[in-house]
């Protein structure tokens, strides 16, 4: 067979050849909306190779974007690597002075950012973050007055170059792109990936076991470009010549669902609170866009009563298991062809309320304390989740964090239970388990139950010390509005869950809204910071 290197002029050239003529939409913040197709979006990416050349960076420069969801952001996507260079999209809703340090850290060499967030690039300048850069574009026609290092106009600098650039031999093993954790559990680390594990990421996450998506779809990633590469999404859809609908700027559900419906969007990706603000939004007006065929959850567990709802609406909301480490996608929760004859309740406890069938090529394990043995699949034991594969890092940028490597396995964190019928649900975060009395409570399963409460909203669920038991569960808990719920009545539903009584928790929190991450997850980080202070203040 020929040696053809996997790297990204395959999915470009691909979507040049063949799809020049399928639209990419950007939902701009002020309302408007912007079209073009992969005709121009690939012509744009040559001629930024050709701006990147002639700014002098170096061939193997790092660039980063600090940028919304839009059609720029995508050209940046392939127009950065395709010139050998290394993209590093940065998360835009990190503080300065996290920012400042990764941008040290992976080296930045050139920045291109939104215009309105340079006064977030400026604050990081004021800190000394910027010490590495010596180019900041703005994506737009106008260059606003404002002290930054070789201040560009992207569009200007794109109207001065030719659309034509050679496809150049880039080795698969070269690096592609680099993403950081978004630091939910400590320190951000550097994920960095490789054209190989960017083809190969693509190509599998477009089957029918990833996202199932192809040339019929419209494809809508709620998942920002610059966490973990919207989960692939734009590298495959590209490559497929699938439409796609790239929302820049923060959530508005509203405007999220009329897109949804205006478009024509078949498959849509993203964090379990985006869908559950979407399945209110669906239930308010009564209407489901009518091209959904399926939505896809991950980045942390969608509460069983979510997808429920996603159910009976007519879209199965598919739960997907990853990480930044890990491409980020490695498993997806479809129903196997023989589950069809479950009755509903089966369907869901055994195929839809998991993280998952691993992809092919993923390779995952359940490990036993010791580190040593691998637990059986039988639906009980929880050990800490190890995976292997392709797209799965074999070390961080700059060699941190070098003990989550064991014997070719990465450890993610997770703790898993694995299921004789092959699906493997996650039960929590390592740093999330809440250790009472010598036993661990899944904070992950309190919550999926709490918000299984027609009155619950929201819930997160933290560990807070104590001086008898080492820990105890503390239930944090959005009441819907003109609800109202009691101990004794979460202390019921948790009890019909399943939950013994020495797991219940003492007391509830009543919060206006659960802070969230950088990427829209539940903070808990936060919570716990919060309520262990004032515990040990009591
Ligand atoms: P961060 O680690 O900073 O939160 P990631 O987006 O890489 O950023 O998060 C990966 C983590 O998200 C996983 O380790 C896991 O804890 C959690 N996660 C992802 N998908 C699921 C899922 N389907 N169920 C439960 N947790 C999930």
């Amino acid at each position: 067979m020929m040696d053809v290197p996997l790297n990204g002029w395959l999915l470009f050239d691909h979507a040049e050849t063949h799809f020049s003529d399928v639209e990419v939409v950007t939902a701009n913040a002020d309302g408007t909306v912007h079209r073009c197709t992969y005709g121009d979006v690939t012509r744009r990416s040559r001629q930024l190779m050709r701006v990147l050349d002639a700014l002098g960076l170096a061939n193997d420069a790092t660039v980063a974007t600090l940028a919304w969801n839009s059609y720029r952001h995508l050209e940046a996507y392939f127009g950065v690597p395709l010139s050998g260079r290394v993209l590093h999209t940065l998360n835009l809703r990190l503080s300065s002075d996290e920012l400042g340090y990764i941008i040290s850290h992976a080296g930045d060499a050139a920045i291109l950012v939104d215009s309105d967030l340079l006064p977030l690039l400026q604050e990081v300048h004021a800190l000394g973050g910027l010490e590495t850069v010596k180019h900041v574009i703005v994506f737009g026609d106008e260059l606003p007055d404002v002290e930054l290092p070789g201040l560009a106009s992207y569009e200007q600098l794109l109207a001065e170059q030719p659309a034509t650039y050679p496809r150049t031999e880039i080795d698969e093993q070269a690096p592609f792109g680099i993403c950081y954790t978004s630091g939910t559990t400590g320190r951000s680390k550097g994920v960095q990936y490789t054209h190989r594990s960017t083809v190969l990421h693509a190509l599998t996450i477009s089957t029918g076991a990833g996202f199932s998506i192809g040339p019929s779809d419209c494809v809508l990633p709620v998942v920002p470009m610059f966490h973990a590469n919207a989960w692939g999404v734009p590298h495959a859809a590209t490559m497929l010549g699938a439409k796609q609908v790239l929302f820049a700027g923060s959530l508005d559900v509203g405007r999220l669902v009329d897109l949804m419906i205006d478009e024509d969007v078949t498959v849509s990706t993203g964090v379990p609170t985006i869908w559950l603000e979407v399945a209110d939004e669906f239930a308010r007006r009564g209407v489901v866009p009518p091209s959904l065929r399926h939505v896809v959850s991950g980045g942390a567990q969608p509460p069983r009563s979510l997808i429920e709802k996603f159910r009976s609406f007519g879209v199965p909301l598919l739960q997907a298991w990853g990480m930044t480490e890990t491409g980020p996608l490695a498993s997806v929760a479809w129903p196997k062809h023989h589950m069809r004859s479950y009755d509903e309740d089966r369907l869901v406890s055994e195929a839809a309320c998991q993280a998952g069938l691993p992809l092919p090529c993923v390779d995952v394990t359940v490990r036993a304390d010791d580190g040593q043995s691998d637990l059986a699949w039988d639906g009980q034991a929880m050990g800490p989740l190890l995976v292997r594969g392709p797209w799965v890092i074999d070390s961080y940028l700059h060699g941190d964090g070098g003990d989550r490597f064991d014997d070719g396995w990465f450890a993610t964190g997770d703790v898993a239970v694995g299921s004789p019928n092959g699906y493997f649900r996650i039960a929590d975060r390592t740093k999330d388990l809440i250790k009472s009395g010598g036993e661990w409570i899944s904070s992950v399963d309190m919550e999926a139950a709490l918000m299984g409460m027609s009155e619950v909203l929201e819930a997160a669920v933290v560990a807070i010390p104590d001086a008898k038991w080492q820990e105890r569960p503390l239930a944090c808990v959005v009441v819907r509005e003109g609800a109202s719920v009691t101990l004794d009545q979460i202390h019921e539903r948790l009890s019909a869950a399943g939950f013994a009584r020495w797991q219940l928790p003492q007391e509830f929190e009543r919060l206006e809204v659960i802070p969230r991450t950088s990427v829209g997850k539940f903070d808990k980080k936060l919570l716990r910071a919060q309520f262990t202070s004032e515990g040990s203040a009591q």
